[in-house]
């Protein structure tokens, strides 16, 4: 796509700093990193969130993401690595090119915001009543 940065990245218009590239995905360092090594995880074919990606190409994102933090455990060091990605503009996804970020929380550093919310319980029966919606749902 011709206005997508994580495109123009792929097409080495823009540099990154590259931690993984296969066939179907590349993997890079955050430029605006929430923590030390940060990472953002992408496909090669352009599709702008979960709905749009194929599914080879979101087993390639995933497959790739378990060795780059395999690569992280020797490195880093992580108390635990959250793996986020977001879908619409609605859930602050600024760039519109799939992504998964890796974000890896090392010892001692300040809890993650995007992976300690406070647990409350949910009304149960609504929650049990939207689970058969959705299932009802799937494709
Ligand atoms: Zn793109």
């Amino acid at each position: 796509m011709e206005d997508c940065i994580f495109c123009k990245i792929i097409a080495g218009q823009i540099p990154c700093s590259r931690v993984y590239e296969d066939e179907k995905v590349l993997a890079f360092l955050d430029i605006n990193p929430i923590s030390e090594g940060h990472t953002l995880v992408i496909p090669k074919a352009h599709a702008e969130n979960l709905w749009e990606i194929h599914e080879e190409d979101l087993t390639a994102v995933h497959m790739a993401s378990k060795k780059i933090i395999r690569a992280m455990k020797q490195v880093l060091n992580p108390e635990g690595v959250a793996c986020l990605q977001l879908n619409g503009r609605g859930v602050n996804q600024v760039v519109m090119h799939y992504h998964l970020h890796l974000i890896p929380r090392t010892k001692g550093s300040e809890p993650l915001p995007v992976s300690s919310w406070e647990l409350k319980p949910g009304n149960q029966e609504a929650i049990a009543r939207l689970a058969e919606k959705i299932a009802a749902n799937l494709g």
